[in-house]
């Protein structure tokens, strides 16, 4: 395969949605129907393969995004009958952890909105929308839990473009909702799709059922002068009238345009947990969302130099990668995920991390498989892997050649509202905290840890209560530390007011706040707790602009 054509068939996606839609449940039939996994988990009984950390098992939600690699050959559209490589990042839901949402947007090249089909656009939703927005994510819209009592494809249509201000085109019609779903109109192709029980059996390629047949002809007709917005020649037919004309081919390369230049979000439907439509969502996956190839290259600048650069995304050329979660493994240690934008990056080379200045030899390469792993030489452009031995990579920190050091744009980081203090139980346990929190830090951009110099409480700060909640969780679990926890003692804006003043002494100290400074902060030791030293970090010389007075 040349090295064009095989860019051109990944799809990196990630899957979106408020909390309960059933993403989770989709992500697990996704992985099924493409062959990775042969016995789905339900999301109660704890048993999914995308989940890693107990605690996800025991709250039943999905906090990290774990990368996955599967493969789909669609049976339809313009890429039916090609192969192609989908990596899927499964992204949290939770409000607390948009964080983490938003960090897997950075490296996606297109996304499936989940809506619960009975409930339509919820808040959450909204929030995670505009993320996706502000990121330039192309998306397709998936209306999940079309089985259930009170589903309403019309009502979920309707308030994705009233709540989300887009423009949602259905290109499927869903035949009965609730429990009498039995199956789809792809108003694509005119043709009708019926389920045949539940595992995912489905008679393709059906006439349209004579009762469905007109409100098909309505939608289609929509879906038409939708198409007609972004290509020339649906236009033409559409005002010569010639809607019959208008072929599936002509409505595909429209629909896979105008989701590219998001201007149009076609709709999809079905049962995750029925496996109703996941097939058919793959195929869309495949057919309408970008390929790494179809996206404007990344941009960059040359470290200390105000120079800006934009990488290809080509396997030619020098590499680079953006680290974009860390993990903590039992099994093999620490494990850094990366999307790989340009070059050609091999196991073994040593390559630049221009953000903190120093070389890092990249030990092994893998590609992460629902119930795998897949040990690689090498990874391309486009792919989005698992890198170990690195030693002190953090998320949002470039990889690159060293004879051409690239800083990519990194993550942006929200400043934190959530503060909470936590104490050691015994000064033995106090190193094992020590060290689980800086390695959680280093893990969670949106995780801050400090120690009040007045008090010597260590401060956790976050995006919110269950966020935290998380943190001490896991230091209980992976890291046998039974903090203690309470509220701080000093008001939360003192603290960062004081902690950004040193940050910015510090900037001083090594030259000025370069676009991309990363400020290693000192805090110890502390009256309590000594030899409590802890790193903080600031990108993007992200000293807030309202405390710009308070340290000059
Ligand atoms: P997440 O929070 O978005 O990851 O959602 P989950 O996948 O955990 O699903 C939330 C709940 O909705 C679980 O109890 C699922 O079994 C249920 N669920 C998921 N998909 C469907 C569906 O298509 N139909 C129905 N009726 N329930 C579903």
């Amino acid at each position: 395969m040349s090295r064009s054509t095989r860019i051109e068939r990944y799809r990196n996606i990630g899957i979106m949605a408020h909390i309960d839609a059933g993403k989770t449940t989709l992500t697990e039939r996704v992985l099924f129907f493409t062959g990775r996994i042969h016995a789905t988990g339900e999301v109660h009984d704890g048993t999914t393969e995308l989940d890693w950390l107990p605690q996800e098992k025991k709250r039943g939600i999905t906090i990290t995004s774990a990368a996955t690699t599967a493969f789909w050959t669609p049976t339809h559209g313009r890429a039916a009958g090609t192969p192609h490589r989908v990596n899927i990042l499964d992204t949290p839901g939770h409000v607390d952890f948009t964080i983490e949402v938003e960090r897997s947007l950075r490296v996606l090249d297109g996304a499936v909105a989940v809506f619960d089909a009975s409930q339509g656009v919820e808040p959450q939703s909204e929030a995670v929308w505009r993320q996706a927005d502000r990121y330039g994510v192309p998306r397709i819209a998936f209306l999940n839990k079309m089985d259930k009592v009170g589903a309403d494809f019309d009502m979920s249509v309707t308030s994705i473009e009233e709540r989300l201000g887009a423009r949602p085109v259905a290109v499927q019609l869903p035949l009965g909702e609730g429990p009498e779903f039995r199956g789809l109109v792809d108003l694509v192709r005119m043709r009708a799709v019926l389920f045949e029980g539940e595992e995912g059996r489905y008679l393709d390629d059906q006439p349209v059922p004579p009762e469905a047949r007109e409100q098909a002809e309505l939608y289609r007709q929509r879906l038409i002068e939708a198409a007609a917005d972004v290509d020339a020649g649906v236009l033409e037919k559409f005002v010569e009238g010639r809607l019959d004309e208008v072929t599936a081919e002509d409505l595909e390369r429209a629909l896979r345009a105008g989701t590219l230049s998001r201007t149009l979000v076609p709709v999809l439907c079905g049962s995750a947990f029925k496996k109703k439509g996941v097939q058919m969502l793959l195929d869309a996956i495949v057919n309408y969302l970008p390929a790494p190839s179809d996206l404007p290259s990344v941009e960059g600048c040359v470290p200390g130099k105000e120079e800006r650069v934009s990488r290809p995304a080509s396997d030619a050329g020098p590499p680079a990668a953006l680290a974009f979660k860390l993990m903590n493994d039992k099994a093999v240690g620490s494990i850094v995920f990366l999307r790989v934008y340009s070059g050609t990056l091999r196991a073994g080379t040593v390559l630049l991390n221009p953000v903190t200045g120093k070389r890092e030899r990249v030990g092994r390469l893998m590609f992460m498989h629902a119930n795998r792993r897949e040990e690689v030489a090498e990874v391309y452009a486009g792919d989005i892997c698992a890198a170990l031995g690195l030693k002190g990579v953090r998320t949002g920190d470039t990889l690159s050649d060293p004879e051409a050091p690239v800083v990519l744009e990194s993550l942006g980081v929200m400043e934190p509202v959530v503060q909470l203090a936590v104490e050691a139980r015994s000064p033995a346990e106090l190193t094992k905290l020590e060290e689980g929190l800086h390695r959680l830090a280093a893990e969670d951009p949106s995780l801050r840890v400090g120690v009040d110099p007045e008090s010597g409480q260590v401060l956790l700060s976050g995006m919110g209560e269950l966020h935290l909640e998380v943190v001490v969780d896991r230091l209980l679990t992976e890291y046998g530390v039974e903090a203690r926890v309470g509220q701080p003692k000093v008001a939360y804006r003192d603290t960062l007011r004081r902690k950004v003043r040193q940050e910015y002494r510090h900037v001083r100290q090594t030259g000025g706040p370069g676009q991309y400074a990363h400020v290693v902060l000192d805090v110890g030791p502390a009256p309590r707790g000594a030899g409590l030293v802890f790193v903080d970090d600031t990108r993007g010389g992200s000293i807030p602009k309202e405390l710009v007075p308070a340290i000059q």
